[in-house]
């Protein structure tokens, strides 16, 4: 699939191995690439970018996971929310984040060195037109983009086809990943059209939809933990088990990555005085409040 422009000045590159939807978007005579990518689109972009008679071109990051930004080459400057940043430049910060390892060698995802970022943003900054919107959850600083009509959603929000595949969705804490949910409807309501990191546009009724899907799939993950927890186990016993009732795969990559949401869950659950967590041989055991 290729390049479709979906408005005056904006344009998507579908997503495609891997990689999520890119847009750009021109203004002030500058090329504004949002989340460009792994692999070789970099390339891919600048060749576009060329043909469109531009010499200026900036990224911003929706968030700096390795599939939206390691092809971030070539650009004059890189936007970022500011915890985003830190995730950006340092691999280990990032790593901690997403796994809870430093060195995750030998993982079957793909890794990035540091990607150094030159212009911190904050929620509520606007980049010459294009508005930061605080919808963090699926990573700390997670940040959509608003652009006239449309709003470059990033991980905010999933296709369906990607929820129903990974079935645990990540997000470093589901709970405020629910909340960025919530904005995100408010933005279809207000006439905007969601283009997410991975699926397809969507505006009106099936904006809507998508959103409640979002919300569903969490929904569907908590009660499905609730019963996990009959059971009381580690965090990565109960994660494990969660993940063999929903037939995904637990090579300890997936493993990694799955409990990093569930974790946000059980601690959460923990404040509000739901799930207890005690030091046992096996580890920290994770059961009901009785
Ligand atoms: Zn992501
Ligand atoms: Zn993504």
């Amino acid at each position: 699939m290729g390049w479709e422009e979906i408005g005056n000045n904006v344009l998507v590159l579908r997503g495609e191995k891997g990689s999520p939807n890119t847009g750009i978007v021109v203004a002030n005579g500058i090329a504004f690439v949002i989340d460009p990518g792994m692999g070789d689109r970099a390339k891919k972009i600048h060749e576009k970018i060329t043909t469109m008679g531009i010499a200026r071109r900036f990224a911003i990051l929706t968030h700096a996971h390795v599939d939206h930004m390691a092809a971030c080459k070539g650009f004059e400057r890189v936007f970022a929310h500011r915890w985003e940043t830190i995730l950006a430049e340092s691999a280990t910060c990032r790593n901690v984040c997403e796994f809870n390892v430093v060195d995750p060698k030998g993982f079957k995802f793909i890794t990035a060195d540091s990607v150094p970022v030159t212009d911190e943003i904050w929620w509520g900054d606007e980049i010459f037109g294009i508005v930061a919107g605080d919808t963090h959850g699926h990573t700390p600083g997670h940040t959509a983009f608003t652009y006239k009509e449309f709003v470059f959603a990033g991980d905010a929000i999933f296709g369906d086809r990607l929820l129903e595949r990974v079935r645990i969705p990540f997000h470093t804490d589901v709970f405020e990943a629910m909340q960025s949910l919530d904005v995100l409807e408010k933005l279809v309501h207000d006439g905007k059209t969601i283009v997410p990191g991975h699926g397809s546009i969507v505006s009106g009724e099936e904006a809507i939809a998508l959103v409640q899907k979002n919300r569903e799939a969490i929904q569907r993950m908590l009660e499905d933990l609730w019963q996990v927890l009959e059971t009381p186990g580690t965090l990565e016993e109960i994660t494990i088990r969660l993940m063999e009732q929903y037939g995904l795969k637990t090579d300890l990559e997936f493993v990694l990555l799955d409990t990093t949401p569930i974790r946000s869950i059980l601690w959460h659950w923990r404040s509000e005085g739901k799930v207890r967590a005690t030091v046992a041989k096996e580890g920290i055991v994770w059961d009901k409040a009785k």
